[in-house]
Formats: structure tokens, C-alpha cells, sequence
């Protein structure tokens, strides 16, 4: 199709799994949580103004997400996943051939973006054992001047956390858009959310789609100094995020105890998983997120788990051998476990 833009001629869209599984651990999915005690107190009556379009300004929601981060409503823009704000950020300060500037691997999405938007995405090469030097990335951003520069943290696919002193090192030392994309921050320590007002160039990203266990409502959220949260407000799509999303997310965000409760669960769970995949012939890399990032010499793993119905993610390119697995409950780690353990048995039978 000639009459396609063509920043996104050979562009390959976003490809989740799409197979039948038994246990879901590709996407990183926390549990559900708190949409069943949500559901039952849920009433569409005739007060619910469907008709009408949604506050523009997803208020209320706000006003909760500013309790449960302690920032001030007017530091908030939501939508769609956080994605939506990843794209919004890119559409309000990036024109054609700027550079947007990341460590990689991370989130696939920058690049994706960055393309559509027929940026040029930098990518600075972590360290080998996925650790990343933030002295590479000034000195890279020094030299090349990007728009914005995106931080994971801590990082998709890697699991590796990037200590705040790094970030503040970074900041004192860039007039770039910093945007540190915080999706699993509720794992770890180290949020740059009380940071935004002391800076002019910093924007953090949230979701509820992980440790919120909400990712089928699409909801994420930005937080950054009253300015660039009122430029960003211009070009932000009217009515962005539906009624129903944004009263399902205020609802969830008052159950903090529970979030963190969970939180907690899940870092338990992450040491038994990492610990039980380090006796396996794998590299495995120590995470601060709710997933565990391995390699693995075994041809096709992922394949071969999921057709004995567990899903796990599986990479290309430089990172093929490597696979990333959501920290699952601790029956779902143990059959994950398990069916390793035959994978490797029936590997050297063959050999
Ligand atoms: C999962 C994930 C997101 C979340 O996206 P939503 O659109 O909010 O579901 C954002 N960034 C990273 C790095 C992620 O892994």
C-alpha cells in the first residue's frame, strides 16, 4: 500500500500471545485483586450519565490517584494505559527526525513510537549482565541532544532498577523531557513521583494494569510539574478515558493496604521463583519488578511450555535465548517449575 506514511512502512505492530493456556505468565498481569469486591458494589443506575460524554478531566479519578501518590490533582493527566501516555508525550514534544534516546532492551513500545512519530530512536546498550551505566547515557545525550529520554525503571524486560541518585544524576545534567516509565514501581523502591514539581523536564508514568491487577480496564496515568501538565493537557484527545475506567480505577485506588499487601506477596514469590530457576541450567537476572528475566540454551522453550499450556514471553533479534516469566502464585511458579524441569530431561535424552 503505496499511500502509507513511510516512517511506518516495515513497521511490525505490537503481537501479544494469542494461544490457549492453562497459566498466563507472558505479560506481566497481576492477579485480580480488587475488581471482585469492586463488582459487587457496582451500580449503573439511573444516576450513571452514559449518555453523556465523560469528565474530560477524569476529576475524581485524579483527586484519588493524588491520595494514593500524595501529589496534587493539577501534577495528574489519565487515559488509556500507559501507553496512551507514552504516545502523548512523543506527539507533544517530538517533531520529525528528533531524537528520543533509551537504554536497551527495555519496553518495546519506545521504539514503536518513536517511529510512528518518524523520530530517531537511540538506543544505549546496557552492560552485559543488563545493569546500565548512566554516565554512558549522559555522555550519549550530551553528544546528541535528544527530545526526551525514557527510563523503565525499574526495566521491561531486564528487571533491573536504576537507583534514584542515577536518575537525579541524569536530571542535573540534561535539559531533555526525562520520562521514567515507573509500570512496576509497586515492587520496588525508588519513585521519582515526589520529584516532578522540583524539576522542569521530568515526567513520570504509572499504571494500573500491573500491580493493580486492572490491565483490561486501560488505565494509566502521568505525573509532572503543573506546566508541562498543562501543555500536554492541549494535545491530549477529548474524553479520552471512558466513565467506566475511570470509576473502576478511582474505586481501586482507595484499597492502598491491599496493593501493597499484594506488592509484597509478589516479591516473596519472586525470590522463590528466581531462587528455583537458578538451579536450572539458565542464566537468571535478578529483578525488582514482578517478572524474572532468564536465557536459556534450550531451542523454542517458550514453544515447547506452551504446548503443555503455561505462556511465557520469548524474545528476537539480539535477545533471542532469553525469556521473560511473570512471577505467577506460588502453584503456577511450581508447575512452571515442574514442566522446566521435564523440558530439560526430555533436552538431554535427545542429545
Ligand atoms: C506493561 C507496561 C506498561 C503498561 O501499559 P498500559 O498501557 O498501562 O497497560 C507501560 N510500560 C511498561 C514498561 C510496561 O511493561
Amino acid at each position: 500500500m503505496e499511500l502509507v506514511k513511510k516512517s511506518i512502512k516495515d513497521l511490525k505492530g505490537y503481537n501479544p500471545n494469542q494461544v490457549p493456556y492453562r497459566i498466563k505468565l507472558d505479560a506481566n498481569e497481576g492477579k485480580n485483586i480488587l475488581f471482585i469486591d469492586i463488582a459487587e458494589g457496582l451500580s449503573f443506575g439511573e444516576d450513571f450519565n452514559i449518555n453523556f460524554y465523560p469528565d474530560n478531566d477524569a476529576l475524581l479519578l485524579r483527586e484519588e490517584i493524588g491520595r494514593y501518590l500524595d501529589v496534587k490533582p493539577a501534577n495528574i493527566i489519565a487515559g488509556n494505559g500507559s501507553s496512551e501516555m507514552i504516545e502523548l508525550v512523543i506527539k507533544t514534544f517530538v517533531d520529525k527526525d528528533e531524537a528520543i534516546m533509551s537504554f536497551v532492551p527495555s519496553f518495546s513500545m519506545y521504539s514503536v513510537f518513536s517511529r510512528i512519530y518518524s523520530a530517531k530512536f537511540i538506543g544505549v546498550e546496557s552492560n552485559e549482565d543488563f545493569s546500565v551505566d548512566i554516565d554512558i547515557l549522559i555522555r550519549k545525550a550530551k553528544e546528541i541532544n535528544p527530545k526526551i529520554i525514557l527510563l523503565c525503571n525499574p526495566n521491561n524486560p531486564t528487571g533491573y532498577l536504576i537507583d534514584k541518585k542515577n536518575i537525579k544524576k541524569l536530571l542535573a545534567e540534561t535539559d531533555s523531557i526525562v520520562v521514567v516509565d515507573e509500570a512496576y514501581m509497586e515492587f520496588a523502591e525508588g519513585s521519582m513521583v515526589q520529584e516532578v514539581s522540583k524539576y522542569k523536564n521530568l515526567i513520570v508514568l504509572r499504571t494500573l494494569s500491573k500491580a493493580l491487577g486492572l490491565a483490561a480496564i486501560r488505565l494509566g496515568y502521568m505525573i509532572s510539574n503543573e506546566e508541562i501538565i498543562k501543555i500536554i493537557n492541549n494535545v491530549k484527545s477529548p474524553y479520552n478515558l471512558n466513565a467506566i475506567t475511570q470509576h473502576i480505577g478511582t474505586m481501586a485506588l482507595k484499597k492502598k493496604d491491599k496493593i501493597i499487601d499484594y506488592a509484597e506477596e509478589v516479591k516473596k514469590e519472586r525470590d522463590f521463583l528466581f531462587n528455583e530457576l537458578k538451579k536450572l541450567p539458565f542464566e537468571v537476572y535478578k529483578s525488582r519488578a514482578n517478572f524474572v528475566f532468564f536465557k536459556s540454551d534450550i531451542d523454542d522453550l517458550d514453544k515447547k511450555l506452551a504446548a503443555e499450556g503455561i505462556l511465557i514471553r520469548s524474545f528476537s533479534g539480539d535477545l533471542h535465548g532469553y525469556y521473560r516469566v511473570t512471577v505467577g502464585s506460588r502453584a503456577e511458579n511450581m508447575e512452571l517449575i515442574k514442566l522446566l524441569k521435564e523440558i530439560i530431561k526430555n533436552e538431554k535424552n535427545q542429545s
